[in-house]
Protein backbone atom coordinates (compact mmCIF):
# COMPACT_ATOMS: atom_id res chain seq x y z
CA UNK A 1 0.00 0.00 0.00
CA UNK A 2 1.22 3.28 -0.68
CA UNK A 3 1.87 5.83 1.97
CA UNK A 4 -1.15 8.68 2.65
CA UNK A 5 0.71 12.00 2.21
CA UNK A 6 -0.71 14.55 4.37
CA UNK A 7 0.34 18.53 4.82
CA UNK A 8 -0.56 20.10 7.79
CA UNK A 9 -1.42 23.53 6.96
CA UNK A 10 -2.64 27.11 7.69
CA UNK A 11 -1.55 30.42 6.63
CA UNK A 12 -1.97 31.42 10.29
CA UNK A 13 1.11 31.92 12.42
CA UNK A 14 1.28 29.98 15.99
CA UNK A 15 -1.88 27.79 15.36
CA UNK A 16 -0.66 24.52 16.41
CA UNK A 17 0.56 23.12 13.12
CA UNK A 18 4.01 21.90 14.26
CA UNK A 19 2.57 20.87 17.73
CA UNK A 20 -0.39 18.53 15.54
CA UNK A 21 2.38 17.47 13.22
CA UNK A 22 4.75 16.16 16.02
CA UNK A 23 2.05 15.17 18.21
CA UNK A 24 -0.53 13.44 16.39
CA UNK A 25 2.21 11.62 14.19
CA UNK A 26 3.47 10.39 17.81
CA UNK A 27 -0.03 8.94 18.82
CA UNK A 28 -0.35 7.25 14.88
CA UNK A 29 3.37 5.77 15.76
CA UNK A 30 1.69 4.18 19.45
CA UNK A 31 -0.97 2.89 17.67
CA UNK A 32 1.30 0.56 15.07
CA UNK A 33 1.52 3.37 11.64
CA UNK A 34 4.52 4.13 10.39
CA UNK A 35 5.29 7.75 9.90
CA UNK A 36 7.89 10.10 8.10
CA UNK A 37 7.32 13.39 9.31
CA UNK A 38 8.74 15.76 6.68
CA UNK A 39 10.03 19.60 8.18
CA UNK A 40 8.70 21.82 5.49
CA UNK A 41 9.31 24.52 7.75
CA UNK A 42 12.69 27.09 7.49
CA UNK A 43 12.12 27.49 11.55
CA UNK A 44 12.29 23.49 11.54
CA UNK A 45 10.41 23.42 14.78
CA UNK A 46 9.12 19.79 14.25
CA UNK A 47 13.12 19.08 14.20
CA UNK A 48 14.38 20.97 17.14
CA UNK A 49 10.64 19.31 18.81
CA UNK A 50 11.96 16.43 18.43
CA UNK A 51 15.12 16.81 19.85
CA UNK A 52 17.28 16.76 16.48
CA UNK A 53 20.02 19.68 15.89
CA UNK A 54 19.56 21.81 13.06
CA UNK A 55 22.04 20.35 10.90
CA UNK A 56 23.90 22.54 7.83
CA UNK A 57 22.63 21.27 4.27
CA UNK A 58 20.23 18.55 6.33
CA UNK A 59 17.25 19.69 4.72
CA UNK A 60 14.50 19.12 1.75
CA UNK A 61 16.30 21.87 0.00
CA UNK A 62 18.47 19.70 -2.08
CA UNK A 63 15.91 16.85 -2.69
CA UNK A 64 13.41 19.41 -3.82
CA UNK A 65 16.47 20.88 -6.37
CA UNK A 66 17.51 17.51 -7.27
CA UNK A 67 20.71 16.79 -5.92
CA UNK A 68 20.07 14.24 -2.95
CA UNK A 69 18.02 11.80 -2.62
CA UNK A 70 14.62 11.53 0.07
CA UNK A 71 16.23 8.73 1.73
CA UNK A 72 19.51 10.66 2.62
CA UNK A 73 17.90 13.02 4.83
CA UNK A 74 16.04 10.58 6.44
CA UNK A 75 16.49 11.07 10.48
CA UNK A 76 14.79 8.61 13.45
CA UNK A 77 13.83 9.96 16.12
CA UNK A 78 13.14 8.63 19.73
CA UNK A 79 9.98 7.03 18.78
CA UNK A 80 9.36 3.83 17.28
CA UNK A 81 7.78 4.08 13.93
CA UNK A 82 8.28 7.76 13.47
CA UNK A 83 10.79 9.01 11.41
CA UNK A 84 11.54 12.70 10.02
CA UNK A 85 13.66 14.64 7.01
CA UNK A 86 14.49 17.56 9.19
CA UNK A 87 14.70 21.05 8.17
CA UNK A 88 16.84 23.95 8.78
CA UNK A 89 16.98 27.43 7.59
CA UNK A 90 18.46 26.76 4.06
CA UNK A 91 15.38 25.38 3.10
CA UNK A 92 14.02 28.91 3.09
CA UNK A 93 16.12 29.43 -0.29
CA UNK A 94 13.56 26.92 -1.90
CA UNK A 95 11.01 29.93 -2.01
CA UNK A 96 13.35 31.87 -4.33
CA UNK A 97 15.16 28.73 -6.60
CA UNK A 98 12.10 26.76 -6.74
CA UNK A 99 10.22 29.15 -8.72
CA UNK A 100 12.71 29.58 -11.50
CA UNK A 101 12.44 25.90 -12.00
CA UNK A 102 10.25 23.77 -14.76
CA UNK A 103 7.20 22.53 -12.88
CA UNK A 104 7.69 24.60 -9.99
CA UNK A 105 4.35 23.14 -8.22
CA UNK A 106 5.09 19.46 -8.62
CA UNK A 107 8.91 19.74 -7.20
CA UNK A 108 7.95 17.97 -3.63
CA UNK A 109 5.73 15.60 -5.42
CA UNK A 110 7.91 14.36 -7.77
CA UNK A 111 10.41 14.33 -4.83
CA UNK A 112 8.85 11.53 -2.30
CA UNK A 113 6.09 9.88 -4.67
CA UNK A 114 8.88 7.05 -5.10
CA UNK A 115 9.02 6.60 -1.40
CA UNK A 116 5.37 7.27 -0.61
CA UNK A 117 4.79 4.76 -3.41
CA UNK A 118 6.56 2.21 -1.78
CA UNK A 119 5.21 0.09 1.71
CA UNK A 120 8.21 1.26 3.84
CA UNK A 121 5.66 4.13 5.83
CA UNK A 122 2.03 4.21 5.82
CA UNK A 123 1.97 7.92 6.26
CA UNK A 124 3.82 10.95 5.33
CA UNK A 125 3.48 14.40 7.27
CA UNK A 126 4.29 17.70 6.11
CA UNK A 127 4.44 20.09 8.35
CA UNK A 128 4.24 23.60 6.14
CA UNK A 129 5.44 26.93 6.72
CA UNK A 130 2.99 29.56 8.05
CA UNK A 131 2.34 31.44 4.80
CA UNK A 132 0.98 30.76 1.03
CA UNK A 133 4.82 31.05 -0.77
CA UNK A 134 6.01 28.48 -2.63
CA UNK A 135 6.69 25.79 -0.38
CA UNK A 136 2.80 25.65 1.26
CA UNK A 137 1.94 24.91 -2.75
CA UNK A 138 4.39 22.52 -3.37
CA UNK A 139 2.83 20.62 -0.21
CA UNK A 140 -0.70 21.10 -0.95
CA UNK A 141 0.19 20.13 -4.88
CA UNK A 142 2.13 16.53 -2.96
CA UNK A 143 -0.59 15.76 -0.61
CA UNK A 144 -3.36 13.40 -0.72
CA UNK A 145 -5.39 15.81 1.98
CA UNK A 146 -4.43 18.81 4.30
CA UNK A 147 -5.16 18.70 7.95
CA UNK A 148 -5.97 22.21 9.19
CA UNK A 149 -5.11 23.22 13.05
CA UNK A 150 -7.13 26.11 13.72
CA UNK A 151 -6.47 28.00 16.70
CA UNK A 152 -9.76 28.39 19.07
CA UNK A 153 -10.22 32.72 18.73
CA UNK A 154 -11.40 35.35 17.13
CA UNK A 155 -9.85 35.79 13.84
CA UNK A 156 -10.06 32.28 13.30
CA UNK A 157 -12.63 32.47 10.66
CA UNK A 158 -10.92 34.89 8.39
CA UNK A 159 -7.75 32.59 7.89
CA UNK A 160 -10.21 29.62 7.74
CA UNK A 161 -11.72 30.75 4.42
CA UNK A 162 -8.55 31.88 2.82
CA UNK A 163 -7.82 28.27 3.25
CA UNK A 164 -10.90 26.78 1.38
CA UNK A 165 -10.92 28.79 -1.27
CA UNK A 166 -7.19 28.19 -2.09
CA UNK A 167 -7.38 24.80 -1.80
CA UNK A 168 -10.38 24.97 -4.26
CA UNK A 169 -8.02 27.14 -6.48
CA UNK A 170 -5.83 24.25 -6.02
CA UNK A 171 -8.01 21.45 -7.24
CA UNK A 172 -9.41 23.48 -10.10
CA UNK A 173 -6.12 24.67 -11.51
CA UNK A 174 -5.59 21.16 -11.78
CA UNK A 175 -2.39 21.28 -10.19
CA UNK A 176 -4.22 18.12 -7.73
CA UNK A 177 -7.88 17.57 -8.46
CA UNK A 178 -7.82 14.92 -5.63
CA UNK A 179 -6.91 17.21 -2.54
CA UNK A 180 -9.27 16.27 0.27
CA UNK A 181 -9.95 17.76 3.72
CA UNK A 182 -8.62 15.50 5.94
CA UNK A 183 -9.80 17.27 8.62
CA UNK A 184 -10.13 20.55 10.78
CA UNK A 185 -8.12 20.17 14.24
CA UNK A 186 -9.38 22.84 17.00
CA UNK A 187 -6.55 23.88 19.15
CA UNK A 188 -5.66 25.29 22.16
CA UNK A 189 -9.36 25.10 23.04
CA UNK A 190 -9.92 26.70 26.83
CA UNK A 191 -12.85 25.15 27.73
CA UNK A 192 -13.22 28.15 30.79
CA UNK A 193 -14.20 30.64 28.43
CA UNK A 194 -17.21 31.44 25.95
CA UNK A 195 -15.38 32.36 23.23
CA UNK A 196 -13.83 29.00 22.70
CA UNK A 197 -16.75 27.47 22.72
CA UNK A 198 -18.16 29.78 19.98
CA UNK A 199 -15.06 29.38 17.61
CA UNK A 200 -15.67 25.66 17.45
CA UNK A 201 -19.58 26.24 17.35
CA UNK A 202 -18.80 28.35 13.93
CA UNK A 203 -16.43 26.37 12.14
CA UNK A 204 -18.74 23.20 12.88
CA UNK A 205 -21.09 25.59 11.19
CA UNK A 206 -19.48 26.46 8.26
CA UNK A 207 -17.69 22.82 7.73
CA UNK A 208 -19.61 20.34 9.77
CA UNK A 209 -18.30 16.63 9.87
CA UNK A 210 -14.99 17.71 8.47
CA UNK A 211 -14.12 19.36 11.99
CA UNK A 212 -12.76 16.32 14.70
CA UNK A 213 -14.68 15.83 17.69
CA UNK A 214 -11.27 16.03 19.76
CA UNK A 215 -10.60 18.90 20.79
CA UNK A 216 -6.78 19.86 21.65
CA UNK A 217 -6.66 21.79 25.44
CA UNK A 218 -4.25 24.59 25.67
CA UNK A 219 -1.94 22.65 28.41
CA UNK A 220 1.47 24.09 29.32
CA UNK A 221 2.59 20.56 29.19
CA UNK A 222 1.94 20.16 25.65
CA UNK A 223 3.92 23.82 25.64
CA UNK A 224 6.47 22.47 27.54
CA UNK A 225 7.17 19.43 25.49
CA UNK A 226 8.93 20.73 22.49
CA UNK A 227 12.07 22.10 24.93
CA UNK A 228 12.50 18.52 25.97
CA UNK A 229 12.75 17.44 22.26
CA UNK A 230 10.33 15.36 22.59
CA UNK A 231 6.39 15.20 21.84
CA UNK A 232 3.86 15.53 24.84
CA UNK A 233 3.11 11.74 24.69
CA UNK A 234 6.68 10.70 25.91
CA UNK A 235 6.80 13.59 28.04
CA UNK A 236 4.19 13.61 30.23
CA UNK A 237 1.95 10.29 29.63
CA UNK A 238 -0.93 11.48 31.77
CA UNK A 239 -1.31 15.04 30.77
CA UNK A 240 -5.10 16.02 29.34
CA UNK A 241 -2.75 17.55 25.67
CA UNK A 242 -1.73 13.49 25.88
CA UNK A 243 -4.83 12.05 26.11
CA UNK A 244 -6.36 14.81 23.58
CA UNK A 245 -3.33 13.83 21.28
CA UNK A 246 -4.39 9.98 21.51
CA UNK A 247 -7.89 10.65 21.02
CA UNK A 248 -7.48 12.34 17.89
CA UNK A 249 -5.31 9.46 16.41
CA UNK A 250 -8.40 7.17 17.43
CA UNK A 251 -10.66 10.12 15.65
CA UNK A 252 -8.37 9.94 12.75
CA UNK A 253 -8.14 5.66 11.97
CA UNK A 254 -11.73 5.96 12.31
CA UNK A 255 -12.70 8.23 9.88
CA UNK A 256 -9.79 6.57 7.29
CA UNK A 257 -11.84 3.25 8.07
CA UNK A 258 -14.89 4.55 7.80
CA UNK A 259 -13.45 6.08 3.85
CA UNK A 260 -11.66 2.87 3.00
CA UNK A 261 -15.14 0.68 3.41
CA UNK A 262 -17.75 3.12 3.09
CA UNK A 263 -20.87 1.30 4.88
CA UNK A 264 -23.36 -1.24 2.86
CA UNK A 265 -25.48 0.72 0.12
CA UNK A 266 -29.33 0.35 1.65
CA UNK A 267 -31.21 -1.57 -0.40
CA UNK A 268 -34.44 0.17 -1.46
P1 LIG B 1 4.15 28.48 12.98
O1 LIG B 1 3.08 29.08 12.15
O2 LIG B 1 5.12 29.48 13.53
O3 LIG B 1 4.81 27.31 12.31
P2 LIG B 1 2.48 26.58 14.31
O4 LIG B 1 1.19 26.80 13.62
O5 LIG B 1 3.31 25.46 13.88
O6 LIG B 1 3.37 27.90 14.28
P3 LIG B 1 2.94 25.70 16.98
O7 LIG B 1 4.38 26.02 16.89
O8 LIG B 1 2.55 24.29 16.97
O9 LIG B 1 2.15 26.48 15.86
O10 LIG B 1 2.29 26.37 18.26
C1 LIG B 1 2.46 27.76 18.52
C2 LIG B 1 2.75 27.96 20.01
O11 LIG B 1 1.62 27.54 20.75
C3 LIG B 1 3.91 27.13 20.50
O12 LIG B 1 4.62 27.86 21.48
C4 LIG B 1 3.25 25.91 21.10
O13 LIG B 1 4.04 25.32 22.12
C5 LIG B 1 1.97 26.48 21.64
N1 LIG B 1 0.90 25.50 21.65
C6 LIG B 1 0.44 24.77 20.60
N2 LIG B 1 -0.55 23.96 20.98
C7 LIG B 1 -0.74 24.17 22.31
C8 LIG B 1 -1.62 23.63 23.29
N3 LIG B 1 -2.53 22.72 22.98
N4 LIG B 1 -1.52 24.11 24.55
C9 LIG B 1 -0.60 25.05 24.86
N5 LIG B 1 0.26 25.59 24.00
C10 LIG B 1 0.20 25.16 22.73
MG1 LIG C 1 5.14 25.43 12.85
Amino acid sequence: MPARIIAVANQKGGVGKTTTTINLSAALAERGRRVLILDFDPQANATSGLGLEKTDGQSLYSVLLGEATLESRIKPTSVKRLEIVPSEVNLAGAEVDIPRMDRYLQRLREAIRPLADTDRYDLLVVDCPPSLGILTMNALTAADSILLPIQCEYYALEGLSVMIRLIEQIRNSGANPKLEIEGIVMTMYDQRTNLSQQVVQQVVQHLGEKVFETLIPRSVRVSEAPSYGQPVLTYDRNCTGTAAYRQLAREFLARERERAAPADPVVA
